[in-house]
């Protein structure tokens, strides 16, 4: 075989080459159909082949595809910031745009820290984050992200910014139950405070729902009100990681919409563009520029291709096209029928033990006996299992497991494009089945449950 010169995820793996795609679906060279239930790595959100974004690139690449924002600034970035400003909650009317999820946390990090060197808190640069959590992968996100398995290489040169418990009902740390919990896991925040002193500290940063390293764990009511509390009360900025569950993915715009808590900065990424062009961004408050608009008058963070026009007119259309086909909305019905079916596969298979998230941000957590929640050694390695076997019958889902042994679990997410009907969410589940059906067979047969 011909070698390769591409590092790929896994340098022994023999990956298909994609050919093309269209709706939900991609198509590899042999002529073979995925289904894409999880839109790649929770991205492509309005489905693939897209021709109106199509238009929009060509369009706007025929004009002009880079111009460098020290230069110019470009209408395709205007438009775009102010129709995010449009689309977001409360006061977060400014834009920073970079390329990838990981630059924007990175930026958010970087804007709250700035924000209280301007206004002369020197000392308040350090983040709170939660252990059960990704932020991205360069090193400041990597400092703020709990995903022990992505850190562990790098751990001798990351912050440790990671305090406290995530909200992770189904393994709660507190074994309370959603029902009657008091929100011990988000009082915790308050502790991490008084211990490292409100001094030091310029944010607190969290995943609305986590996604890469927990699969769609979902916060009990009441837990984003009470970390807003506790942020005002010791004057921290709370920075709302939606990576992925930004722009309609969870059947709101925000996924903090569904708390009804407005966040000082917000990072948001994958799908703002849907995979159609490498973009992300940081929203910014009125209140939190303030001190900067008023000191130096620059934001001390940037990329060569940060607003380039070519990336804002693909992204703006794709905005574009969310509202035209009131994409949210069909986020938010779709994923109530979605979330049924993955009920009834829980009802069949007792290595379901959790089924979780909201609007199309599903997640199944497996288990090898339900009723201790007992989850299966790192070394079984049950989420790759589970997603290869899907792969295997032509079903693309993700991988969510952070590896701290007994604290996460296995888990998957199931996020198809939000264009998805109702038969073809159908297909999805009969094929997800056939592949838990097979591997809770061969668990048995290996004595595994
Ligand atoms: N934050 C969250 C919540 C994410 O899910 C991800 C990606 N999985 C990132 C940040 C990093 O994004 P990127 O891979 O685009 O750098």
């Amino acid at each position: 075989m011909k070698r390769s010169h591409l590092i790929k995820p896994i340098l022994d793996h023999n990956y298909p080459t994609v050919s093309h795609g269209s709706g939900i679906y991609l198509y590899d060279m042999d002529g073979n159909q995925y289904i894409d239930g999880s839109s790649g790595a929770v991205t492509a959100s309005i489905g693939h082949g897209v021709l109106e974004v199509v238009d929009a690139m060509t369009e706007q690449a025929s004009k002009v595809s880079f111009a460098y924002r020290s230069h110019f600034t470009s209408e395709a970035a205007e438009t775009l910031a102010q129709k995010l400003s449009e689309l977001a909650p409360g006061d977060l009317n400014w834009t920073f745009f970079v390329n990838s999820g990981s630059e924007a946390t990175e930026t958010a990090m970087k804007i709250a820290i700035q924000h209280w060197q301007e206004k002369g808190y020197e000392r308040k640069n350090r983040i709170v984050s939660r252990w059960t959590s990704y932020h991205g992968i360069t090193m400041g996100a990597l400092s703020m992200s709990g995903h022990v398995l992505r850190r562990k290489r790098f751990v001798p040169l990351l912050e440790d910014f990671p305090g406290i418990s995530a909200p992770y009902c189904y393994r709660c740390p507190y074994n309370s139950e959603p029902s009657s919990c008091r929100l011990q896991c988000a009082n915790e925040l308050e502790t991490a405070i008084q211990r490292i002193g409100s001094e030091n500290i310029a944010a607190f940063i969290a995943e609305p729902i986590i996604g890469a390293s927990a699969g769609a764990v979902t916060p009990p009511d009441g837990y984003y009100q009470r970390i807003k509390e506790i942020c005002e009360r010791y004057d921290i900025l709370f920075i709302a990681d939606e990576v992925m569950t930004g722009i309609g993915r969870t059947g709101k715009m925000f996924a903090m919409e569904h708390w009804g808590v407005t966040p000082d900065i917000i990072a948001l990424g994958k799908g703002m563009s849907a995979g159609y062009t490498p973009m992300a961004a940081t929203l910014v408050s009125d209140r939190v520029m303030e001190p900067i608009l008023k000191g130096s008058k620059s934001i001390m963070a940037g990329h060569t291709y940060s607003a380039n026009p070519l990336s804002a007119a693909v992204s703006l259309e794709v905005l574009n096209y969310i509202e035209r086909k009131n994409l949210v909305q069909e986020a938010e019905e779709k994923g109530q029928y979605l979330l049924q079916q993955l009920h009834g596969l829980a009802e069949r298979f007792d290595i379901i033990g959790d089924v979780r998230g909201k609007g199309l941000l599903l997640g199944l957590e497996f288990v090898s006996n339900r009723i201790s929640k007992k989850s299966f050694r790192l070394q079984n390695g049950i989420t790759t299992r589970i997603v290869n076997k899907a792969f295997e019958k032509g079903l693309l889902i993700y991988p969510a497991s952070g590896a701290i042994e007994g604290i996460e679990g296995d888990a998957v997410i199931i996020s198809p494009p939000l264009v998805i009907s109702n038969e073809e969410i159908d297909r999805l589940v009969k094929m997800l089945e056939a592949s838990i059906e097979e591997l809770q067979h061969e668990l048995h047969a290996e004595g595994l449950i």
